[in-house]
């Protein structure tokens, strides 16, 4: 049996690294003044999330799909103030919590050219982590880094922070993976890449193309089962990963979907599971449900 994850990164519609500001920009609210830029709660915006979030966490209620959410703590705190109700269902003992910055900070720098030192880091990802825990009533045991990006001192604050995993790396592979321990008392869960001259293509497990209609369902589909249909180990796993707004924000048509058409994305991506759990060779998991079916948690 291979492990499926389900891993939602939690952010603000389409997080937009800018110059000179540490904190994201919502992509859609990129032309606002300046002074709405400077503010990190008015450059977000949860529109395209809140648009498709009924009908996500529905579904993966009704069929009891165990999902891992990394949060942006800044997401989280304005879903929790405009729409607790929507927050409490992300208490469901289904779902995992792990943190995703605090506004989706570019921990490294290097588009917004403010490096953080070791101290700054450690506070925005400490604060996440206590912000998470306290709307969720929650335990965090993962980290994906924003724009999947990390520092030199990462994995080092996530140990001091007692946080068991991280989920920010790349790595090429035609089969599902195992983890891997990536510092002390740290273990990585990489994302999975498929190489390029394999049958699958260079495919990211990431849905990215196919909610920009990049890459046709039936292709996504059938590169999901190839990968576990290569896999012959036990205990390995693939995670399935995508963005809170994708199934109602299109960013290279820069609109926001309609009902309809979101409707759409969340059946395609329904398709998805349905056709792997039809295999017969998977069991949908996460990395916190892995770490426990192994004690190590
Ligand atoms: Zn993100």
């Amino acid at each position: 049996m291979v492990n499926i994850f389900v891993c939602i990164d939690f952010d603000r519609d389409y997080a937009l690294p800018v110059k000179n500001i540490q904190h994201a920009i919502s992509y859609p609210l990129k032309e606002q003044p300046k002074d709405i830029l400077s503010d990190p709660k008015l450059s977000a915006s949860l529109k395209g999330t809140l648009n498709c979030f009924k009908s996500l966490i529905d579904y993966l209620t009704d069929f009891a799909i165990p999902s891992t959410f990394y949060f942006e703590a800044r997401s989280l705190q304005m879903l929790n103030s405009t729409n607790p109700k929507y927050a409490s269902l992300l208490k469901k003992e289904i779902f995992e919590h792990g943190i995703h910055g605090f506004d989706h900070e570019d921990l490294t720098g290097d588009e917004t050219g403010i490096a953080l030192d070791r101290n700054e880091e450690l506070q925005i990802i400490k604060k996440a982590q206590v912000e998470i825990e306290s709307i969720l009533d929650t335990k965090v045991y993962g980290f994906r880094a924003p724009y999947m990006k990390h520092t030199a001192n990462t994995f080092d604050i996530l140990n001091k922070l007692k946080i068991q995993y991280d989920s920010s790396l790349y790595l090429e592979s035609e089969k599902a993976i195992k983890p891997h321990e990536i510092y002390e008392n740290l273990l990585e869960f990489p994302v999975i890449k498929t190489p390029k001259q394999s049958v699958m293509g260079g495919m990211y497990t990431y849905l990215w193309p196919l909610f920009e209609g990049k890459r046709k369902a039936e292709d996504v589909i059938s590169n999901y089962l190839q990968l576990v249909k290569n896999t012959q180990e036990d205990d390995s796993y693939i995670s399935i990963n995508l963005h809170s707004w994708h199934f109602s924000y299109n960013i290279s048509q820069e609109r926001y979907l309609s009902e309809l058409e979101t409707e759409e994305n969340i059946q395609i991506f329904r398709n998805l599971i349905n056709k792997l759990q039809e295999s017969g060779e998977v069991k949908l998991s996460t990395p916190k449900m892995w770490l426990k079916e192994r004690k190590l948690i």
